[in-house]
């Protein structure tokens, strides 16, 4: 199973790689464009990018059964 999911960064439209797991566990994942610096998590204000991150997760999940 794909541990890291990718969303699109809200600041720059690059990529995050977010692990699903440690979001819900209260980690924090950084935009990897490295100018750009964004850090999403789901305490932040960014509940909309990790919402759909998760959804995108159970689609994931979900196609691999
Ligand atoms: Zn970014």
């Amino acid at each position: 199973m794909k541990d890291y999911s990718e969303i699109q960064c809200p600041n720059c439209s690059g990529k995050i790689l977010i692990n699903p797991k440690l979001l819900l566990q209260g980690g924090s994942f950084r935009c990897t464009n490295q100018a750009c610096g964004v850090s999403v998590s789901l305490s932040s204000k960014s509940n909309q990018v990790t919402d759909s991150a998760m959804k995108e997760f159970e689609t994931l999940k979900k196609e691999q059964y």
